[in-house]
């Protein structure tokens, strides 16, 4: 029995946990300190009309770099920070810092359109949030309908009816609600008919095995687009590498493209210099080195 009992402590306290638990305290504790002297940093992705090629808007992307653990991906910090309780405080950062870069970019003529700002479920579980949302754009002088918040589908599966009046009340407040990373989740139809979103983003792992002719992946991305704007809304593909992906998306009339092909995530003075080169002055269209009209 005590040796049974020994080796399941041995188990359970293995050197290997206990080093993942006390990498994850001072991971917190990292991020905690980067939060508090504000060394987060946003980075700006662009978004282009499929068919003429303007920019439709950015989605802002945070992003870690500290001085000691080196590069952090969003992918680990923004689990840790909704597991450690900051992901409050980092969510009112994210819009803050884009809605204040959103009024940089209007005083110096600089034409983004909209930004896009990711926020994680926890956020739709406080009815305070659209609140939240309206104080920020009014210290920020944020026009509401440059302003897109993007939640995934994760979001519903705590509390459908709350996150409907939440993603309502957004949307009165005249900003857009994205979608994001759509057709992951489950029921994703029923969700996105009760919920009043402006936009859907097709969740990038579609992008692979979507070039195969007449393949299941391509029909199904088709058929995204077509539900989407049926129900009215901008769709958007997300994770667009190839020349091939594009001109596929744009046969079928998807609004607007993300992904490499077009640009990486820019920090704000690469993103204006991106618009000088990709945008000719006065020209109606982005045009893009790599990819012939
Ligand atoms: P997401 O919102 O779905 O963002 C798209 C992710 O795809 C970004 O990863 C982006 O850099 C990446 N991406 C864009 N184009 C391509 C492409 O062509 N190919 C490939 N392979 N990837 C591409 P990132 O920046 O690492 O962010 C990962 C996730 O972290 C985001 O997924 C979002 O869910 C979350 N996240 C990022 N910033 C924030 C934030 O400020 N708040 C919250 N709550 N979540 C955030
Ligand atoms: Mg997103
Ligand atoms: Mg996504
Ligand atoms: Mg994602």
């Amino acid at each position: 029995q005590a040796k049974e009992a020994g080796r399941n402590c041995y188990r359970f306290f293995s050197p290997e946990m206990n080093r993942a638990a006390e990498d994850r305290i001072t991971l917190a504790a990292a991020l905690r300190r980067a939060i508090r002297e504000d060394r987060l940093s946003l980075v700006y992705q662009p978004q282009v009309m499929t068919g003429s090629r303007h920019l439709h808007g950015v989605e802002a992307l945070a992003r870690w770099i500290d001085p000691e653990l080196g590069f952090i991906s969003p992918g680990r910090f923004i689990p840790l920070a909704e597991e450690t309780g900051q992901i409050e405080i980092l969510g009112e950062w994210s819009l803050r810092t884009a809605c204040r870069q959103m009024t940089s970019w209007m005083m110096h003529g600089i034409d983004i359109p909209i930004v896009s700002v990711n926020l994680s479920a926890i956020h739709f579980r406080d009815r305070n949030l659209p609140d939240t949302i309206a104080r920020i754009m009014h210290e920020t002088g944020m026009p509401p309908e440059r302003l897109t918040i993007e939640l995934t589908e994760s979001t519903m599966i705590d509390n459908f009816e709350q996150t409907v009046e939440i993603v309502t009340a957004i949307r009165e407040l005249g900003c857009g609600v994205s979608m994001d990373d759509f057709g992951t989740g489950f029921s994703s139809l029923s969700n996105l008919a009760s919920l009043p979103v402006s936009e859907v983003k097709i969740d990038q792992s579609f992008m692979k095995g979507f070039e195969e002719p007449a393949g299941k992946v391509y029909s199904v991305v088709r058929a995204i687009v077509r539900i989407g704007q049926s129900l009215g809304m901008t769709v958007v593909a997300e994770g667009v590498e190839t020349q091939a992906q594009y001109q596929l998306l744009r046969a079928m009339q998807c609004d607007v493209i993300q992904g490499y092909l077009f640009s990486r995530p820019l920090s704000p003075t690469d993103l204006a210099q991106w618009c000088i080169t990709a945008t000719p002055r006065n020209a109606q269209a982005v045009t893009c080195m790599n990819v012939p009209p």
